[in-house]
C-alpha cells in the first residue's frame, strides 16, 4: 500500500465518472486528476484509503494520444472544466461510454445500444449562462472568476473560455464599479459583504444580454453607476439584482428587482420565441439543445392529435415545441416564475394548446390523476351536454389520464418513484426522457423497464464540451399495448351527428337516473355508445385485459343500452 507524498510512475488506464484519470502502482488504485488515458505519468500520492488513494499529477513522461494542451490557461486550477485536456474526439467517446457503464451497472441494461454522442461543431464559448462568484483575495483585491476544483477559493479569471466572449468585458466593468463606488464583497466565513455572483446570460439568436448582481443585502448602493457603466454594451437588455441573504451555497436568492431595462431576456429556440427570467431554468447551450429537442419531438412521434404531459417543463421549451405538434399539452413545473414565463411564452407564441400548473411533478401529476379518475367515474356531465356540445371538462380529464406521450426533463436527481408510479398507471404509449445525469437516469429506467416500458433508443447530445457532464435523451414504448385500455376520446366523437342527435347525454344520464335511480357517466355511455358502434375510436378497446381506466359494470352497461333503446339510437 501507498502512503501520502509517495511518488509513483503509472499508466493512466481509465476514467472516472468525475474525468479523474484512473491507474494502478502494485496493484492499488490511484486517481488522478488531469489525466488521460494512455497518458504515462508520474504522480505523488495526496491521500491514501486502504484500497484506493488520490494522486497528483507530476510530470508527464509519455502523453496519451488524446491528451491535448487545454485552451484555457486556468485549466488546471478553474473546477469548471474536467477535461480540457482530452481531445474532443475522445470527449464523446469516454461520456458514450459513461452512459453504457451506468445504464448497465445502476440500470442492469445491457441489451440496448448506446448511440454515438452527437458532438458539438465548436466546443468552446457555447454557454450562454455564467455565474461568477465575487470575493477578496489574501491581499485584499477584488477576485472574480470561478471556484477552484472542490473548494470555494476562487480563482481569479474573466475570460472563460467556454463563455460568451462578451462576458469578460461585463465583469472587468463590474470590478471597476465596486472598486469606484467601495462596495464591499461578500465573504463566505463571516457571511458579510454585499456583491455574491455575478449572473450573464445571453440570448444566442437574439444578442440580449442579462446582468444580475446576487446581493447579501436589499439594495445595490450606486445602482445607477453600474446601470450608467453596462448599459451602452451591445445587446444590454436587462440589469437586475438578486436578494440571497441566506448562508448558502446555493446561488440564488428567490426575490429579484429591475436596476434597468426588462426583468426578462429573450432567446429562440427552433423558431419559437422564450422569456426568460433570471430564475427560470433555461438550457445553457443553445446550439446543442435545437439538437436535444429536435431528438424529443422526433421521439414523441407527433400527429396532432395527442395528449403530452411535459414534467419539469422550466419556461415550457420542451412543452410548446410540442404543442405545435400536438393535440393538447400540459406541462408542470415548480418555480412559479418559470410557469409565469411558460404561460406568457405560450401566449406570445399564440400556442393555446398548452397548459401549465406549478408545483412539485410528484405531487402534480399523482394528485391531477387521482381527481380526473374519480371526475371519469362520477362527474355528472354539465349544462353544456343539454345544448348538445360535449362536456369539455370531462373530456379532458379522460384525456390527461391517458396520455400518448410523457416527457420528463428532470434535475440531476432523477424522478421521485411516486411520480414513476403515476406514469406507468397513465400508461403513455410513449415516454421521451431527457436526462441531465447517466446515473439516476438508469435507476428510473430500471423502474420503467420493470413496469412495462422497452428502451428503444439512447442518444447523447453533449451540452457541456469539457466538463464531465452529458445529456441523453431516451425512448421508451409501452410493451404490451393490450394489457391496458386506451381511452381514447377526442372531440369529433362527441360531436352531434346522425344517431348521437337523438339524445344527448345529459337526457341519456336522466333517463337512466330516473328509471333506473343509477348514475352514468358520459365515460361509460361513450363506452356503450361504441361498443354498438354509434361511435368509433380505433384504440377504444371496451373489456380487453386489466383497465386502469374505468369501465363500465354489467348493471349500468344495461341501463344505457336501454336508454340507447329508448332514444332510437340502436334497435
Ligand atoms: N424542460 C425544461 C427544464 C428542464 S431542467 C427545459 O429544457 O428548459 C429541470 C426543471 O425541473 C427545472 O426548471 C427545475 O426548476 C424543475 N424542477 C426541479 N424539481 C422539480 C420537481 N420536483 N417538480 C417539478 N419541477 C421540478
Amino acid at each position: 500500500m501507498l502512503k501520502k507524498d509517495d511518488q509513483v510512475t503509472i499508466e493512466i488506464e481509465d476514467i472516472g465518472t468525475d474525468g479523474a484519470g484512473i491507474g494502478k502502482a502494485d496493484g492499488y488504485t490511484l486517481f488522478v486528476k488531469d489525466a488521460v488515458i494512455g497518458d504515462i505519468i508520474k504522480a505523488k500520492v495526496i491521500k491514501a484509503k486502504k484500497t484506493y488513494g488520490y494522486a497528483r499529477l507530476m510530470e508527464i513522461i509519455t502523453p496519451s494520444k488524446d491528451r491535448v494542451e487545454p485552451v484555457c490557461p486556468v485549466a488546471r486550477q478553474c473546477g469548471g472544466c474536467q477535461i480540457q485536456q482530452m481531445s474532443y474526439s475522445a470527449q464523446l467517446k469516454y461520456k458514450q461510454k459513461l452512459v453504457r457503464d451506468n445504464l448497465a451497472r445502476i440500470g442492469g441494461i445491457t441489451d440496448c445500444e448506446v448511440l454515438p454522442v452527437i458532438g458539438m461543431e465548436n466546443p468552446f464559448n457555447y454557454r450562454n449562462k455564467a455565474q461568477y462568484p465575487v470575493g477578496r483575495n489574501k491581499d485584499g483585491k477584488v477576485v472574480i472568476g470561478f471556484y477552484a476544483g472542490r473548494t470555494h477559493s476562487i480563482v481569479d479569471y474573466t475570460q472563460c473560455a467556454i463563455g460568451a466572449p462578451e462576458n469578460a468585458q461585463i465583469l472587468e466593468k463590474i470590478r471597476t464599479f465596486i472598486n469606484e463606488n467601495n462596495i464591499s464583497v461578500y465573504d463566505e466565513q463571516s457571511h458579510k459583504g454585499l456583491i455574491r455572483h455575478i449572473l450573464i446570460r445571453t440570448g444566442k439568436h437574439t444578442g440580449q444580454i442579462m446582468v444580475c448582481l446576487i446581493i447579501n443585502g436589499k439594495t445595490l448602493p450606486h445602482a445607477d453607476k453600474l446601470a450608467d457603466c453596462l448599459k451602452d454594451i451591445s445587446g444590454m437588455s436587462s440589469i437586475m439584482i438578486n436578494i440571497n441573504k441566506e448562508r448558502t451555497n446555493v446561488i440564488l436568492g428567490s426575490e429579484c428587482s429591475v436596476i434597468w431595462g426588462n426583468s426578462y431576456i429573450e432567446d429562440s429556440i427552433c423558431g419559437i420565441m422564450f422569456r426568460i427570467s433570471p430564475l427560470s431554468f433555461f438550457q445553457v447551450n443553445p446550439v446543442q439543445t435545437e439538437k436535444l429537442y429536435c431528438k424529443a419531438l422526433e421521439y414523441a412521434e407527433l400527429t396532432g392529435n395527442e395528449t403530452v404531459w411535459d414534467l419539469y417543463c422550466g419556461i415550457g421549451t420542451i412543452s410548446l415545441l410540442m404543442a405545435t405538434k400536438a393535440r393538447k399539452v400540459y406541462g408542470v413545473e415548480i418555480v412559479p416564475q418559470a410557469i409565469e414565463d411558460a404561460k406568457n411564452n405560450a401566449l406570445r407564441n399564440s400556442l393555446n394548446n398548452a397548459e401549465f400548473f406549478v408545483g412539485k411533478a410528484e405531487e402534480v401529476v399523482p394528485r391531477i390523476y387521482d381527481e380526473d379518475m374519480k371526475k371519469a367515474e362520477n362527474e355528472p356531465v354539465d349544462s353544456k351536454e343539454s345544448s348538445g356540445l360535449s362536456d369539455s371538462a370531462s373530456f379532458e380529464s379522460v384525456m390527461r389520464i391517458n396520455p400518448d406521450v410523457v416527457v420528463v426533463d428532470p434535475p440531476r436527481k432523477g424522478c421521485d418513484e411516486t411520480l414513476l408510479d403515476t406514469i406507468v398507471k397513465m400508461n403513455p404509449k410513449r415516454i421521451v426522457y431527457v436526462s441531465c445525469d447517466s446515473a439516476t437516469l438508469a435507476r428510473d429506467l430500471k423502474y420503467l423497464a420493470a413496469n412495462g416500458y422497452e428502451i428503444d433508443r439512447v442518444q447523447p447530445v453533449d451540452q457541456f464540451a469539457h466538463t464531465v457532464h452529458i445529456e441523453t435523451v431516451i425512448l421508451l414504448s409501452r410493451t404490451a399495448p393490450d394489457a391496458v385500455i386506451k381511452v381514447n376520446l377526442d372531440m369529433s366523437e362527441l360531436d352531434v351527428t346522425s344517431a348521437e342527435s337523438k339524445a344527448t347525454y345529459k337526457e341519456i344520464q336522466e333517463y337512466v337516473q330516473n328509471k333506473y335511480g343509477l348514475h352514468v357517466t358520459n365515460l361509460y355511455i361513450a363506452q356503450v355508445k361504441q361498443e354498438f358502434g354509434i361511435i368509433e375510436r380505433k384504440n377504444y378497446n371496451v373489456g380487453a385485459g386489466k383497465s386502469r381506466v374505468p369501465q363500465v359494470t354489467p348493471e349500468k352497461r344495461e341501463a344505457i343500452i336501454d336508454a340507447l333503446k329508448y332514444f332510437q339510437m340502436i334497435v
